[in-house]
């Protein structure tokens, strides 16, 4: 894990999996306003890594924001489906999902980011969802590159 600190703010870049020991769970957060957890080179997240994790968000600062970047598909959809993985003081402010072409079959993963191609419910105002579209398939570049993902299981986080 690398840190980067800045007054109160904490930027933390995760590596490999996330189980038993791992060190983020240690961090001490006391005085911590904000912290970015970058997920970008997490490749995975075994049970125990589950359990723990719901367990750190327990003793995470009230006043303390965390930001989940660029989350791989399968810590998104533990956000999903396991109750209590995601606090209050949460965002996934991006996460990389699944998309495949109509034509010759190639997947290819694009980034999803909060604001651009969704938003979390406002005051007054719905979650909303706007995916990229027109993305030519990068292989055959004949054909249109599509989710392949159901919008409302992968984006069930915004509430
Ligand atoms: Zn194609």
């Amino acid at each position: 894990m690398k840190l980067e600190r800045e007054d109160t703010r904490i930027r933390a870049n995760l590596d490999g999996s996330i189980g038993e020991s791992t060190p983020l769970f240690i961090l001490p957060l006391a005085g911590i306003t904000a912290l970015t957890v970058d997920l970008t080179n997490v490749h995975s997240i075994n049970s125990i890594g589950v359990k723990n994790w719901i367990l750190w968000t327990l003793r995470i600062p009230n006043n303390c924001a965390v930001l989940l970047v660029n989350c791989p598909s399968m810590i998104a959809s533990q956000a999903n489906i396991v109750m209590g993985f995601l606090s209050k003081s949460m965002t996934i402010e991006s996460f990389r999902a699944p998309f495949a072409c109509e034509s010759c079959g190639n997947e290819s993963t694009l980034t999803l980011t909060r604001g651009k191609d969704y938003q979390y419910a406002q005051p007054g105002q719905r979650p909303s969802i706007t995916l990229p579209a027109d993305l030519t398939c990068p292989k055959c570049k004949s054909a249109k590159l599509a989710p392949d993902f159901f919008n409302e299981k992968t984006f069930k986080f915004l509430g």
